[in-house]
C-alpha cells in the first residue's frame, strides 16, 4: 500500500467507486480498500442481474430519511441524466423497463466495468481482502491500520453500506466509525424486504406461491400501485417491498385487490351483462383460478351464478373482496432486505459535500448515510450522487 494518500475510501461500492473516479479526475491520490474478495458484490447481484441502475423520475420524494431535505443538492448537482451520459459514454445498452426504471440490457456486470474503467482512468487505486483495524485522526488527516499496512490519508471517506446481506460482505464498521468520532446514527431496520406469514392466515398457500397480482398496498402514510407475489414464507414483489419501508411491527397493511375498479359496481354491472355467469368465472377475468379460490374461500363465499345474489348481497360481496387487510408476522429481515432505513444522521453531515460538520476531512456517502431510495433504481442513484458529490472536494 502507499504510506500516504489524498483521499481514502473505505468500500469498494457503489458509491465508494463513483467517489474514487470523480475524486481521481480532479488529479487526487486515491485509494479505495475494502474487506470483501471482490469489488461492486451488491451491483452484480442487483435488479435480478441486470442493474436496476438509475430511475428516469428521480427526485427527492423517492427517499426516507429524517431530514427530507438533505438528499436534494447531491441529486440535483449529479441527476440521472449525468448517470445515463455515462452509461452511453461507455456504450452500454439499456432499457426502460417500467415507472422509469432502467436496466443493463445484458449484465449487472457492465455497470461495474464502467466504474472500475473510470477508476483506473482516474488512476484511482481499488484493494480487496483488506481489512481496517483502526483509524485515528491528526496530523491534519487520518492514519487507517489495515491487514496490508498503515495508509495516512488527508481526506477519509466511508462508503461501508447498510447492513443488508450480510453474506455479501455487509457491516455495521461504517456506524462504529461514525459513533467514533461522535456522530448519532438512526436506528436501522432492514427495507425493500418481502413480508414473512404463518399459514393460518394463508391458509390455502400450499397452492398459491408463485402466483401475482396488481394491488395498491398501503401502511401509514405509504402507498403503491404494484406487483404482489405469494411466495413459500409469505408475501412478496415490488408493491410488498416498497410497502415494507414503511411498516413497523404490529401494524396492519392493506391491499386494495382491484385497484383500477369499484368491485361492488363491477359486479353488478356484470350481473346485468350475463347474469348466468358464475361469480368465480366473473372474478377469473381479474385473478388467476387459485387466487380467485383462496379470495373466496377466505371470505366464506360459496360460488353461484350472480342472478342468484341480491343487490345488496353482491355489493357487500364486493366490498369484501375488494380490501385485504393483514398484519404481517414480520420480514425476512437484512438475510434478503435489498437495503438499510436510518444510518449516519444527517444532521452532522454537509448536504453538499457529505462532509462531517464537526470533523474535518472525514466523509459519509451511499447507504451508510440515513437516506434510503424505493425500489426502482433510487439506491444506486443516491450511491453516484453522494459519491460525486464527495468526490469533487475531498
Ligand atoms: P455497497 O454497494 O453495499 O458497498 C459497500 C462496500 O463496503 C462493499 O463492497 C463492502 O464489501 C464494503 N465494506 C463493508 N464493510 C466493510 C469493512 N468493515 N471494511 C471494508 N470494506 C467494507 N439498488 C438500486 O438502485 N437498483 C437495484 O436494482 C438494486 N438491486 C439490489 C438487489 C439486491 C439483492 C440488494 C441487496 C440491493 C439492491 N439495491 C439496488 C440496493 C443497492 O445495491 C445499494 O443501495 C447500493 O449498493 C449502496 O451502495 P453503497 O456503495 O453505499 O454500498
Amino acid at each position: 500500500l502507499p504510506k500516504s494518500v489524498d483521499v481514502l475510501i473505505i468500500g469498494a461500492g457503489a458509491a465508494g467507486l463513483m467517489c474514487a473516479a470523480s475524486a481521481g479526475q480532479r488529479g487526487r491520490s486515491v485509494l479505495v480498500l475494502d474487506h470483501a474478495n471482490k469489488v461492486g458484490k451488491k451491483i452484480l447481484m442487483s435488479g435480478g442481474g441486470r442493474c436496476n441502475f438509475t430511475n428516469l423520475y428521480t427526485s427527492a420524494e423517492n427517499f426516507y430519511s429524517r431530514n427530507p431535505h438533505f438528499c436534494k443538492s447531491a441529486l440535483a448537482r449529479y441527476s440521472q441524466w449525468d448517470f445515463i451520459a455515462l452509461v452511453e459514454k461507455h456504450g452500454v445498452s439499456y432499457h426502460e423497463k417500467t415507472l422509469g426504471q432502467l436496466f443493463c440490457d445484458n449484465k449487472s456486470k457492465d455497470i461495474l466495468d464502467l466504474l472500475l474503467a473510470e477508476c483506473r482512468a482516474a488512476k484511482a487505486q481499488v484493494r480487496t481482502r483488506c481489512a481496517i483495524s483502526s483509524i485515528e485522526s491528526g496530523q491534519g488527516g487520518y492514519r487507517v491500520e489495515s491487514s496490508l499496512g498503515t495508509v495516512h490519508c488527508e481526506s477519509l471517506v466511508v462508503a461501508t453500506g447498510g447492513l443488508s446481506i450480510p453474506t455479501m460482505g455487509a457491516t455495521g464498521f461504517g456506524y462504529d466509525i461514525a459513533r467514533q468520532f461522535g456522530l448519532n446514527i438512526i436506528p436501522t431496520r432492514a427495507a425493500l424486504v418481502p413480508f414473512t406469514q404463518h399459514k393460518r392466515q394463508l391458509e390455502r398457500q400450499d397452492s398459491l406461491p408463485g402466483s401475482s397480482l396488481s394491488v395498491t398496498a398501503s401502511c401509514g402514510e405509504g402507498s403503491f400501485h404494484e406487483q404482489m407475489l405469494f411466495t413459500h414464507r409469505g408475501l412478496s414483489g415490488p408493491a410488498v417491498l416498497q410497502i415494507s419501508s414503511h411498516w413497523r411491527e404490529g401494524e396492519k397493511v392493506t391491499f386494495d385487490l382491484a385497484p383500477d375498479r369499484d368491485l361492488a359496481d363491477w359486479l353488478q354491472q356484470r350481473r346485468r351483462e350475463s347474469p348466468e355467469i358464475h361469480l368465480h368465472s366473473v372474478l377469473s377475468e381479474l385473478w388467476t383460478k387459485k387466487l380467485v379460490q383462496f379470495f373466496l374461500q377466505r371470505q366464506h363465499i360459496d360460488s353461484r351464478p350472480l342472478k342468484q345474489f341480491t343487490e345488496i348481497e353482491l355489493r357487500e360481496l364486493g366490498a369484501k373482496l375488494q380490501v385485504w387487510t393483514l398484519v404481517p408476522d414480520g420480514t425476512e429481515g437484512y438475510r434478503t432486505a435489498e437495503v438499510t432505513l436510518g444510518g449516519v444522521d444527517t444532521d452532522q453531515i454537509s448536504s453538499r459535500t457529505m462532509e462531517c460538520k464537526t470533523q474535518p476531512g472525514l466523509y459519509f456517502v451511499g447507504e451508510v448515510l440515513d437516506v434510503t431510495g424505493w425500489l426502482g433504481g433510487f439506491n444506486f442513484q443516491w450511491a453516484w450522487a453522494s459519491g460525486h458529490a464527495a468526490g469533487e472536494v475531498a
